[in-house]
């Protein structure tokens, strides 16, 4: 069966109805670059920048991450998708070189885009160098953690000033993570200042269910099948959509074979996946048609409990092969 997802593993892959749905990967490297576009990832929808800034003493260099955001543009190339991640560091995972005082509840605290009002020069040289790969591939900047349109303004606005600063005429596009519930319930809004979204539902699913993600007691519960989850989603893509931009997801949920209809059905435009699974993937994609995940999708809005929405959809691969 892998052999067979291979043999079309470099084509777009479309729904039996003529959607087409973007599958690129999500990486933590140079090598991984190369290993997605090899697997028939169409880019990257999740660049983890944190790769650069963990485990070390000094923050990497303007000229470091430069040169290596710009072998990861140059491999993917003009035509395929770079998501780059701004770092998503704090709380639960401490940088030896940032004097971040301990806190009380770390996954509330300062965390990802936050890092922006306690920590600015940090994310200015990120921006500086990740502007350096704008002219090698189609580069799309992403923020982490959003929980209000202020945050996202503040952040906007540092590109801007940054590219300014380097007298760079190359259109970037500036999106962010959906991950925090107010994000998604005002996605209309942060749709009209946003080029794009993508849904991180491992953040998603513990902020909206209060469960902590990596919790081993927690984690059956603790689960992206959710119709609370589900329900966000969808708030999220109609959002979205009412403006022209597009949603894609990059949380692990993503990388279920499982999900995948449900995730079409809610009217997501890009699957951002673990390497592995791209090329199943895209085999699964080209087997649905949006209209029948459209209904199931509907369906599962309106159920109880995640073990429903499970059942619903095991029912549904079970008859596709
Ligand atoms: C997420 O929260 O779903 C996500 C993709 O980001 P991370 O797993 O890096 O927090
Ligand atoms: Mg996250």
């Amino acid at each position: 069966q892998h052999a067979n997802a291979m043999e079309h593993a470099q084509e777009h892959a479309s729904t039996l109805d003529d959607q087409r749905i973007e599958v690129v990967a999500n990486i933590g490297s140079v090598t991984e670059a190369f290993d997605a576009i090899a697997q028939g990832g169409e880019g990257v929808g999740l660049l983890r920048t944190e790769f650069l800034y963990l485990e070390r003493t000094t923050p990497p260099s303007e000229a470091e991450q430069a040169a290596n955001y710009c072998a990861i543009a140059k491999t993917l190339g003009p035509k395929n998708i770079l998501v780059l991640r701004t770092l998503d560091v704090g709380g639960d995972k401490p940088l030896a070189y940032l004097p971040l005082p301990a806190e009380e509840n770390p996954y509330l605290g300062i965390r990802g885009i936050r890092l922006l009002a306690v920590e600015p020069e940090i994310l200015r040289t990120q921006i500086r160098a990740a502007l350096q790969a704008a002219s090698f591939t189609r580069l799309h900047l992403m923020f982490p953690m959003v929980a209000t349109l202020e945050e996202l303004r503040e952040a906007r606005k540092l590109v801007e000033e940054e590219k300014k600063q380097l007298g760079s005429h190359m259109p970037v596009n500036v999106g962010l993570m959906i991950e925090v519930p107010s994000a998604a319930l005002m996605a209309e809004k942060f749709a009209k200042e946003a080029d794009f979204f993508s849904i991180g539902t491992n953040d998603l699913t513990q902020y909206t269910l209060a469960m902590d993600r990596g919790h081993p007691k927690l984690a059956a519960s603790a689960d992206a099948f959710h119709p609370s989850v589900l329900q966000l989603i969808a708030i999220t893509t109609a959002g979205a959509h009412k403006h022209g931009k597009w949603v894609g997801i990059c949380g692990g949920m993503a990388s279920d074979p499982l999900a995948v209809p449900l995730l079409i059905g809610l009217g997501v435009d890009e699957l951002s996946v673990s390497i592995p699974s791209i090329a199943t993937t895209k085999a699964l994609i080209r087997k649905l048609s949006k209209a029948e995940c459209e209904k199931l999708a509907r369906h599962a809005l309106g159920m109880e409990t995640a073990s429903e929405v499970r059942e619903l959809f095991n029912g549904f691969l079970a008859h596709k092969s």
